[in-house]
């Protein structure tokens, strides 16, 4: 039995940090928004049924969905969301269940999905244990601006305009403090997996 993990968090809370530390320990890792990048590629279903409910001219030049666009029809619409979610959720959620079965065949004793928006967009029923990297407002606004070279201003509005990491914490099984060093990350990431029966990679 593979156990699933929902790895979620906030914006710049240190989710691809730790999503990263678990690839290190081969780990297989599904990530979410890949995915649901990859089922609108041309050649897809939802590719397919996207032109057909919003049109050609949603495409780019080269063929590809113009996803700008089609974000800023579906961002004040919410029947436009509501059809294209319709489209892209069960495409992805079919392919990260392709992903988890062959995990489970190769008799992985635990297998991460990440997923930006688990508690969002109810995602929870995919999952066995969510696990939720928090960090505290301030260390979170900080390295928000610090990585994308935002003002203050900018980051804090991206920050609001998402479930606040105190919210999430009382809806995840388990909460990883980003807050200190990647090192104490690293500590409380390992102590969580090996209670969910993951032994740690030993450096020889
Ligand atoms: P998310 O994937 O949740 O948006 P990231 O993992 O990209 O967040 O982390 C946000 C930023 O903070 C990145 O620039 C990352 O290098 C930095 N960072 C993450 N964790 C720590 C930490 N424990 N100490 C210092 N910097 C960190």
């Amino acid at each position: 039995m593979t156990l699933v993990i929902g790895l979620t968090g906030g914006i710049a809370s240190g989710k691809s940090t730790v999503a990263n530390m678990c690839k290190e320990q081969g780990i297989t890792v599904i990530d979410a928004d890949m995915e649901s990048r990859d089922v609108v590629e041309p050649g897809e279903k939802a590719y397919d049924q996207i032109i057909e409910h919003f049109g050609k001219g949603i495409l780019l030049a080269d063929g590809t969905i113009n996803r700008a666009k089609l974000g800023e029809i579906i961002f004040n619409n919410k029947e436009e969301r509501m059809v294209l979610n319709g489209i892209v959720h069960p495409a992805v959620r079919e392919r990260m269940n392709a992903k988890k079965e062959a995990a489970a065949a190769r008799n992985e004793a635990i297998l991460i999905m990440d997923i930006p928006l688990l508690f969002e967009s109810k995602l929870t029923n995919l999952v066995d244990r969510s696990l939720l990297v928090y960090v505290d407002e301030t260390t979170q606004l900080k390295r928000l601006m610090e990585r994308n070279q935002y003002s203050e201003q900018e980051a804090i509005s991206r920050i609001q305009s998402q479930m606040p990491l105190k919210e999430k914490r009382i809806l995840s099984d388990r909460v990883i403090d980003n807050s200190g060093t990647p090192e104490q990350t690293r500590v409380q990431l390992y102590r969580i997996l090996k209670e969910w029966g993951f032994e740690e990679k030993k450096e020889d």
